[in-house]
């Protein structure tokens, strides 16, 4: 099967490296009023807002702080309305993917007439309009940075839903490595497990001759097996802390689904797990996806080979060996970084399986993957496999 029809246009200007921050300067118009949106202080404690701040120079702007893990549509409305009465007209995002994700829902939702948690339910496409946003990343993991889409969550209501539109990429992204180095060891490895998962939901599917993609999927999950653990062992290497972002932010930014199938079902019951449980997102694909892979391998067979031979350097004569190991590996890798891979290891049990299946009903993710054939009773399969 050749290559799908595709566009490919990602507008979303990176600036990267050390002392980059203070080129807020000119990516900014001077006239702008700016609400800065930070999580809960970490980029106070690690100077990242001392340093925006100074570089926003004579700038009008204040902080909006508290947006939490896993963004809630309730806090962001606080923002929402902040900038509604008094006129904020540019947000910039100071953090995590979480602070990046809350940004772009912001700032989809100032100028939305109606109620804006139907944006989330519309999955993004409601959005007709947004306020200019760009972004400081501090956590490499999602590629929010680069790409157009969010993870809202509403507490009350137990949803996690994702949110995309061609208007959500940011203006810019200043990726300084060095502002990454205070991260928690536990959020480093969430992030290069988010990013290698990220890589294998548009990697490995059926095959396309792609051979574009596949090289350029293949050498991201090199890097991250290579660099992750130095870069887990020693934060401040700068070259492996360097490596990593960029692995991370090019995991997810459009450029390796180009005319390829993605999967993504991962991603789906990982968020049903972090609404129900608060399991960290990285830690909920790191349990799902050797099960995903194990249960699917027959669809997935000639990918999965791919990524065994070519990754991880496995031959044997018996395929179904290599399948084996391919995922094997992919295990003890996760759990090499200190990300557990069962259910169990997070104080889960097996009431876990009716619930993240209810939950997936109610979202209406029950044609999942790449072929939409995981219906709930795949995941069911899968969910019960990783406990
Ligand atoms: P996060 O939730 O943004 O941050 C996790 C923790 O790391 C927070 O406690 C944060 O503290 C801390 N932190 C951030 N930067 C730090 C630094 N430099 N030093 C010390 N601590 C720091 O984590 P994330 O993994 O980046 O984002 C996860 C969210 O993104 C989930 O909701 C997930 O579903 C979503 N996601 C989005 C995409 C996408 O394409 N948009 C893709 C995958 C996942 P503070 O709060 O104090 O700053
Ligand atoms: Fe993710």
């Amino acid at each position: 099967m050749a290559l799908q029809n595709f566009e490919f246009c990602n507008p979303t200007r990176i600036v990267f490296g050390k002392q980059t921050i203070q080129q807020l300067d000119k990516l900014i118009p001077e006239a702008s009023k700016i609400l800065i949106v930070i999580g809960g202080g970490s980029v106070r404690k690690n100077g990242t807002l001392d340093e925006v701040e100074q570089a926003l120079g004579k700038r009008s702007f204040a902080v909006f702080e508290g947006i939490e893990p896993n963004p809630t549509f309730e806090t962001a409305m606080l923002a929402v309305e902040k900038i509604r009465k008094e006129n904020f007209d540019f947000v910039l995002g100071v953090g995590g993917g979480s602070v990046m994700d809350a940004c772009k829902f912001i700032a989809g939702a100032v100028k939305y007439q109606g109620d804006t948690w139907d944006i989330v339910l519309s999955g993004g496409e409601k959005i007709t309009q947004v306020i200019p946003f760009g972004f400081v990343p501090t956590l490499p993991a999602t590629g929010s940075e680069m790409n157009s889409g969010g993870v809202i969550s509403r507490k009350s209501t137990f949803d996690k839903l994702p949110i995309h539109s061609s208007l959500l990429f940011p203006l810019f992204s200043i990726w300084d490595p060095t502002k990454t180095y205070s991260l928690p060891k536990r959020q480093v490895a969430n992030g290069i497990v988010d990013a290698f998962i990220h890589t294998v939901e548009q990697y490995i599917t059926y095959s396309v001759n792609a051979c574009v993609q596949d090289r350029f999927a293949e050498g991201l999950l090199l890097t991250l097996i290579e660099e992750g653990p130095k870069t887990l062992e020693n934060p401040e290497d700068y070259e492996a802390r360097a490596n990593f972002i960029w692995a991370a932010t090019m995991a997810l930014n459009g450029l390796i689904s180009t005319g390829v199938p993605s999967d993504w079902a991962t991603h789906m019951i990982g968020h049903e797990l972090t609404i129900l449980y608060g399991i960290d997102h990285g830690q909920t694909l790191a349990i799902i996806l050797p099960s995903l892979l194990n249960e699917m391998r027959n669809d997935k067979r000639s990918k999965l080979l791919q990524y065994g031979r070519r990754v991880w350097g496995i031959e044997h004569q018996d395929e179904e060996k290599i399948i084996d190991e391919a995922i094997a590996k992919t295990r003890a890798f996760f759990e090499s970084l200190g990300i557990k891979t069962h259910l169990r290891d997070y104080g889960v049990d097996d009431s876990a399986v009716d619930k993240v299946v209810e939950q997936l009903q109610r979202h209406n993710l029950t044609a999942l993957g790449e072929r939409k054939n995981i219906t709930p009773e795949v995941s069911r399969r899968i969910v019960e496999a990783s406990l």
